[in-house]
């Protein structure tokens, strides 16, 4: 495929294209150009010339397409979701289940974008009056992860779009396509050209170029904390405002009270989901001494219920998605296992027919985990989780939160005081009791502390690409 500017496919400058591989067999799915400056000039100037009549285009009729594209969307999820799960490699109900969440997130986006009031503050002498209302930011650019590309592309879209922002959006090297057919899709649910462009390379060349482009008024960014501390510093250039999702090593404390049960079952379903390739996923867990074992055996026996999809067939696991994020979860099970951990099941990179194609690691539980293990220093990004009795749960907490991470947390207790008082004391910007149901598409995401600066989905979300104004209005009152 080609890159997205202006409204139609554009082949770039470079000459260059690079492959997109299908990571259950490493196939070739299809190509997409290097982008270059060039071509990141190209994209922001069609986003610039396309926003004056975006923003003056009024609010009720970005709704009614921002409706109609959300539509589109779920008309055409199974050409969607076949091209996520190829250059994915997740089994299919979750790429079916991603084109829902998004258009799902729209449609929130939209709802939202109804709610919007200006406000006139109270109080003034007569002959003056001053309006608060809220301006678009102007252009923006949306720089997304693998993992997820059109749930995490939609949290900035959405916004941006009813809120009257015009896109730029880079998705990751690995997984372009799907991003690159929903521009299409939009283009042809009658998105004006411009709205929403779509450019492909890498993050270094052209990504860095429409960052430090003195165009774009806003980053959106969703990826590692390496990148968005680059991004943040190459934005402060042109003191950019900044939306910054970055990465998280989430915890779970399990209290001696828990309903264990529901707690193993949760954790399995949570921590394992997209191959663990998943921001705010449990990654490690800290758990009351008196009923650990207990804990460990209804883990592992929930956790041994999940199948791995060989190439072409079905399961509950699809393989990671390149070699780098492979590396992380051989490298941590490999670490633990030295240091004298416990591997519960898993460990090993799983091999055999459907499997020796692509980077298929299994669902990994590691017992006796500890502090120098790096199972509990540093993010997996993959299917392994580290796990380590703690005398109380407030023990738990502080090794919780002693990381440079505050994306997420978890905790298990049926005591009401104590699990509330877990919840409120964890460094994270959203926590989880009793059970880790879906995120919901009203409430702000985000992280504290090294995990990213500002809020994402619901109202939240589209108020980030708005900004104050106040006009201060003089005029002479009839007698
Ligand atoms: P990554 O940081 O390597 O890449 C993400 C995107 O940033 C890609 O499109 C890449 O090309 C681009 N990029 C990289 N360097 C850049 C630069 N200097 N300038 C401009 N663009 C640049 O991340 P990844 O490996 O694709 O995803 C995994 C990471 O994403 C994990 O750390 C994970 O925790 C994080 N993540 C966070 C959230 C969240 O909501 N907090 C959600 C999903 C993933």
């Amino acid at each position: 495929m080609d890159m997205f500017l202006d409204g139609q496919w554009d082949a770039g400058t470079s000459g260059t294209v690079m492959t997109v591989l299908n990571p259950q067999d490493g196939s070739v799915v299809d190509t997409v150009p290097v982008g270059s400056a060039a071509d990141a000039e190209a994209a922001l100037m069609s986003a610039n010339a396309a926003f004056g009549q975006w923003k003056a285009t009024p609010m009720s009729a970005r709704v009614a397409l921002a409706k109609t594209c959300a539509a589109a969307m779920r008309a055409r999820a199974q050409e969607l979701a076949d091209l996520l799960h190829a250059e994915l490699g997740r089994p299919m109900p979750g790429c079916l289940g991603e084109i829902t969440n998004a258009a799902g997130m729209l449609d929130v986006c939209a709802e939202e974008g109804l709610r919007l009031t200006a406000t006139m503050p109270l109080g003034q002498p007569a002959g003056e009056r001053t309006i608060v209302t809220r301006d678009p930011l102007g252009v923006v650019v949306a720089i997304t992860p693998f993992n997820y590309p059109l749930v995490l592309l939609m949290f900035k879209l959405g916004a941006a779009l009813v809120a009257g922002c015009t896109v730029v959006a880079k998705p990751a090297e690995d997984t372009p396509l799907s991003t690159l057919k929903l521009a299409e899709i939009f283009h042809e649910a009658g998105l004006p050209k411009g709205c929403f462009n779509v450019v492909t390379g890498t993050g270094a060349e052209i990504g860095a170029a429409l960052v430090t482009h003195p165009i774009p008024r806003k980053i959106a960014f969703t990826g590692g904390t390496a990148a968005g501390k680059a991004i943040a510093t190459a934005a402060i250039g042109t003191l950019k405002r900044l939306t910054l999702e970055l990465g998280g090593h989430c915890a779970a404390i399990v209290c001696a009270d828990a309903d264990l049960d529901k707690a193993a079952a949760a954790v399995t379903r949570h921590g394992f989901a997209n191959t663990g390739q998943f921001c705010y996923r449990v990654n490690r867990i800290y758990v009351e001494r008196a009923v650990y074992e207990d804990f460990l055996a209804k883990l592992k026996a929930t956790t041994g219920l999940l199948t791995l999809a060989p190439a072409g067939g079905e399961g509950d696991l699809g393989p990671l998605i390149n070699q780098k994020i492979f590396a992380t979860s051989d490298r941590q099970s490999s670490d633990a296992r030295n240091k004298g951990a416990r591997i519960l099941c898993g460990g090993q990179r799983a091999t055999g027919e459907g499997f020796d194609q692509g980077y298929y690691f299994p669902p990994t539980l590691i017992a006796d985990a500890t502090d120098d293990m790096a199972i509990l220093q540093e993010e997996t990004f993959g299917p392994v989780i580290g796990i380590a009795p703690v005398d109380t749960a407030f023990d738990g907490l502080k090794r919780a939160n002693d990381s440079i991470y505050g994306l997420a947390g978890f905790v298990f207790c049926r005591d009401l005081a104590k699990g509330l008082a877990l919840c409120e004391g964890m460094e994270a910007g959203s926590v989880w009791l009793n059970d880790i149901q879906r995120g919901s598409p009203h409430a702000p995401f985000g992280g504290m502390k090294q995990s990213g600066i500002g809020r994402e989905k619901g109202r939240y979300g589209v108020e980030s690409y708005l900004e104050y104004k106040s006009i201060y209005l003089s005029y002479e009152v009839p007698e």
